[in-house]
């Protein structure tokens, strides 16, 4: 049919991870549509931090790095940490992972998730086996015999043998394919301020759990952080219609003295945080990867990370292809054999300690301090933790 671009494989969706599968398919050679309908905004090194920040994990930079993407990501205002800390607005319970005690020289870096998806992008304009279609959106997609079609809003049309959702929580792709998904609305919402401080950059991230939710410091380059502040949606949505003089003083007021001086607030935004786990993770035809497919509680900073999980996972998977096709179901099969535990392993730890730290009856305070101080006195375990905390996955 005129006027049809054949494909091997459409993305929808050139967020962290969709840019990161369209990528990793265009390196075996495929040939790879990319949909996305608002494309990333330039981010020059002089202008205000991007306020969605991410703890990146060794394993998600071995991949950025394979992709090519990671030097240019690392030059520009990436911060490193070495240490994480997390301790108890209600008990005792105080533990630090660091990375010397496992021998790395990091335990991962705070990125700003806009400078991770213009690297990515930057890099998929240098293949020429990659088209990005910009400033629409799908409206329709077939499944056939040999191949899937997806037509655009602006009219424009694609066959590919297989799609790829990567478009988020709220995936098109996820829903028209019929896979549905398994949700709840966690009952806070997580507020976030780009700040500078009056300490200068440190190697440190750290949490404090409270009754209210968690409280996150995340260093960036410089005098600045990234604070994430979980509360009751009601709080958060007063606290986002504070100027933000005030609104740094209710942080100062509210966050543990380790802060220290709060100089500015140069950002601020507040995400309602939902948990959901896709019924399965493929269709005829159809494959879901990060956020499409899984999304958790942020407070340990893992979302992106299970996300680059999948992209790996898929890369691996579609290499031992051979010549099977795209679309055969082995491939989606076997991927989801790989990612699926995992993810749901991840999602559940967040949800336990989400549970565990917002009990204030002295019974849980007692045994979650209990269980700080067994990892924090016994070695072996503290190091298997501090592996964890930098990202390695069970049996890795
Ligand atoms: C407060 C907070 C803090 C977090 N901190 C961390 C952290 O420290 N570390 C970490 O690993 N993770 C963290 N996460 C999770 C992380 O941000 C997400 O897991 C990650 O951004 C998911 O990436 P994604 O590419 O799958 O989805 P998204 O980032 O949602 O990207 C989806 C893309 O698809 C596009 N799109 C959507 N629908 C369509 C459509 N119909 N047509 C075309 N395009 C479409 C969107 O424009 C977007 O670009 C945090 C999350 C929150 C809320």
């Amino acid at each position: 049919m005129a006027g049809v671009r054949q494909v091997d494989v459409i993305v929808v969706g050139g967020g962290m991870v969709g840019a990161a599968a369209a990528l990793a398919l265009a390196q075996q050679d495929l040939e790879v549509a990319l949909i996305e309908r608002e494309p990333p905004a330039p981010l020059g090194g002089d202008d205000p931090f991007d306020l969605r920040v991410s703890a990146l994990a060794p394993a998600s930079i071995a991949l950025l790095d394979g992709l090519g993407a990671w030097p240019t990501i690392r030059a520009e205002r990436a911060a490193l940490y070495r240490r994480m800390r997390v301790f108890d607005a209600a008990g005792p319970g105080d533990l630090t992972f660091d990375a010397a005690e496992v021998g790395r020289p990091y335990l991962g870096y705070i990125v700003e998730n806009r400078r991770v998806q213009l690297a990515l992008w930057s890099r998929l304009r240098e293949f020429d086996n990659v088209e990005c279609l910009t400033g629409s959106e799908p409206q329709r997609l077939d499944v056939h015999d040999r191949d899937v079609s997806l037509s655009l809003a602006d009219g424009r049309e694609l066959r590919a043998e297989l799609v790829i959702g990567a478009d988020g929580q709220r995936s098109w792709v996820r829903e028209t394919s019929g896979i549905g998904a398994s949700s709840r609305d966690y009952s806070v919402a997580a507020q976030i301020l780009s700040v500078e401080t009056a300490y200068p950059q440190q190697d440190i991230t750290w949490q404090r759990f409270t009754p209210a939710g968690p409280q996150a410091f995340l260093p960036l380059a410089g005098n600045r952080g990234s604070l994430v502040w979980y509360d009751a949606p009601e709080r958060v949505r007063a606290r986002h219609a504070l100027s933000p003089e005030a609104l740094g003083e209710a942080a100062m007021a509210a966050f543990p003295e380790e802060l220290g001086e709060i100089t500015r607030v140069a950002g601020q935004a507040w995400f309602p945080i939902r948990r959901l786990h896709a019924h399965r993770y493929w269709a005829d035809r159809v494959l879901l990867v990060g956020d499409a497919a899984h999304a958790i509680h942020p407070l340990a900073g893992q979302g992106a990370n299970l996300g680059f999980a999948d992209v790996e996972a898929l890369a691996a998977v579609v290499a031992s292809l051979g010549d099977r096709g795209m679309g055969d179901t082995r491939l989606a099969r076997a991927y989801e054999r790989r990612r699926r535990a995992d993810n749901q392993l991840v999602q559940s730890l967040m949800d336990g300690f989400d549970w565990g730290y917002r009990r204030r009856d002295p019974l849980t305070v007692v045994a979650r301090t209990a269980a700080t101080q067994l990892v924090a006195g016994v070695p072996p375990l503290r190091r298997w933790m501090t592996r964890m905390a930098g990202g390695q996955r069970l049996g890795g």
